[in-house]
């Protein structure tokens, strides 16, 4: 039995088997072979392998996230079984004399570069698929469970570090909990696995190797404590403890349908946060009154090519569609920093949260800005949408975006496709915002305060340093000054404000939120039952 501590990122408690994702493993190294003709069996049984990982991969998103995002499984399917690149690697293994691993990164890795350098931006974005359809082959030939997040049982997932983009393609009813070696509180595989109601401990100082595959392990969010192969004794308590959360979360559920009230009869707006389609479930079983942040840059994450506009307005209309009348917030593009997709081909920064990230890339590249705002337009006739935008520091960009909309709006009407435009607000997550709050009160609807990156630029700590952690702290008392002035410049102009980022779940603060007179919180689905709670009890 061994006992490490980390840090929380969700309360939850979890008992089962052990999954380990150990990244360096996946290294390939070059060896000498004797027999060809089995190394080529070996390709044969890996690609069978890949096909099934890929069709089980485009039911799921069939299910999820409909058609048009499933169909990029059905594209790895084909360029998996694509004649040149077989022929490529039998070659090399026949040639060379060489390990299918070794011949399948080398095939990969020259098919990759090959699509890399053309002209043609289409086929330049074809280069991430042909990386991604090796390194699954090359996972079929280790027999490594590895990215594809496949597990046959539900487990506790171990891992050095998980990126929010292999967090999204993680089948949230396989993973019991999971623990990384590394990773800060702050991040956004952290915020993930908030809204996935996922317990989750990160900067756990374990020795990967050391952790057997199917070993029991307890994860406790609420001790923020780890234990791999507990004795009988660990079993039964946690057990006891798993028992009275499960008692506390069902006597929350006698909440739902009750309204967010405080005593004196002060109403609040609780919402959720969402990544996708495939959460508005939790955010409904949870009694939402609405999604306050839909996270939309994870509609372009732990894929290969940008979602079109078609996608998207399915993603959007679905969402709207589920919450009926109810209200979604939908953020724009908010890539960059912690979250990463290469087909962007942002390339690397010193530092990446100073640096081209969400509004900054859209403005800077409004094709992909328009293609979403068409999307964002087309859905807004489907339901109550409102859209945000994020990392605002001046009232230039605010007025640059509405041009684009503008034409956006032009270029759709132009096509005879219906549209609306909606309300329209903007994060209030840098120093800058606030400060000119008023200013930008004038020009938007609504704004949503973004804790999460307001403290980071506040207090210029990186919220991915899990160094900085301690140092990290949204209590401190210049973000609560910036939350009262921008929610006062909020109201000065008749505009409502809201919180959005991790802080607005924070029961310590709700009384002092409400006194703010915050209109609305959006917190992870996890979290409103028990925000309601805390609004209840308010005077
Ligand atoms: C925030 O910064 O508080 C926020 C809600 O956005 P994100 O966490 O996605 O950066
Ligand atoms: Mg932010």
């Amino acid at each position: 039995m061994v006992k490490y501590k980390g840090k929380t990122v969700y309360n939850g408690i979890a008992i089962g088997p052990a999954a380990v994702l150990k990244k360096e493993d996946r290294k390939v190294r070059r060896e000498k072979i004797q027999d060809p003709g089995q190394e080529m069996d070996r390709v044969r049984e890996a690609v069978k392998k890949a096909r099934e990982q890929l069709q089980q991969l485009y039911d799921r998103a069939l299910a999820s996230a409909g058609e048009a995002s499933a169909a990029i499984f059905e594209v790895h399917q084909m360029m998996l079984e694509d004649e040149d690149y077989l022929e490529a690697i039998e070659n090399m293994i026949k040639k060379e004399r060489v390990n299918a691993e070794y011949a399948a990164a080398v095939t990969g890795d020259n098919f990759a570069r090959m699509f890399a350098d053309m002209d043609d931006e289409y086929m330049k974005a074809r280069s991430a698929d042909v990386k991604d359809i090796s390194n699954r082959l090359i996972q079929c030939l280790t027999g490594g469970e590895g990215e594809s997040f496949d597990f046959k049982e539900p487990c506790i997932l171990v891992a050095d570090d998980l990126s929010p983009s292999e967090t999204v393609q993680m089948d949230k009813d396989k993973i019991l909990a999971f623990v990384t070696v590394h990773g800060s509180a702050n991040s956004h595989t952290a915020i993930l696995a908030r809204m996935m109601n996922i317990p989750a401990l990160v900067g756990v100082p374990a020795d990967l190797n050391g952790i057997r595959p199917g070993s029991r392990v307890i994860v406790d969010g609420m001790r923020g404590e780890v234990i791999f192969d507990p004795d009988e004794a660990e079993c039964r308590l946690a057990q006891e403890r798993l028992e009275k959360e499960e008692e506390k979360l069902r006597l929350l559920q006698e909440l739902k349908g009750k309204e967010n009230i405080t005593r004196s009869g002060k109403k609040i707006r609780v919402y959720a946060n969402i990544g996708g389609p495939g959460d508005v479930g939790y955010a409904l079983e949870n009694d939402a009154e609405g999604i306050g942040l839909f996270r939309s840059e994870f509609l372009y994450l732990g894929r290969n090519d940008f979602p079109s506009e078609e996608e998207q307005f399915q993603a959007y209309r679905q969402v709207l569609q589920t919450m009926g009348e109810k209200k979604v917030i939908v953020r724009t593009l908010d890539i960059g920093a912690d979250k990463q997709a290469d087909y962007f081909n942002l390339g690397k920064e010193e530092n990446p949260a100073l640096g081209y990230r969400a509004i900054r890339i859209c403005l800077k590249q409004p094709d992909i800005f328009k293609t979403q705002l068409r999307a964002l337009l087309r859905a807004s006739i489907c339901g109550n949408l409102s859209i945000m935008y994020p990392m605002i520091t001046s009232a230039a960009e605010v007025k640059k975006i509405f041009e684009i909309l503008e034409e956006a709006k032009k270029e759709l009407e132009e096509a005879r496709l219906d549209c609306r435009v909606p309300e329209q607000g903007i994060m209030i997550e840098t120093p800058a915002a606030v400060m000119i709050a008023d200013e930008l009160a004038q020009l938007v609807d609504f704004f949503s305060i973004g804790t999460n990156d307001l403290t980071q630029y506040t207090l210029a700590i990186d919220r991915q340093n899990e160094k900085l952690d301690d140092f990290y702290d949204p209590h401190h008392p210049a973000v609560l000054r910036m939350i009262r002035m921008a929610a006062e410049s909020a109201h000065k102009y008749g505009k409502w404000a809201g919180i959005c980022g991790e802080l607005g779940a924070d029961l310590d603060l709700t009384e002092e939120f409400v006194k703010m007179g915050i209109d609305e919180l959006s917190v992870s689905p996890s979290m409103i039952l028990p925000l309601r709670k805390r609004i209840r009890e308010l005077a």
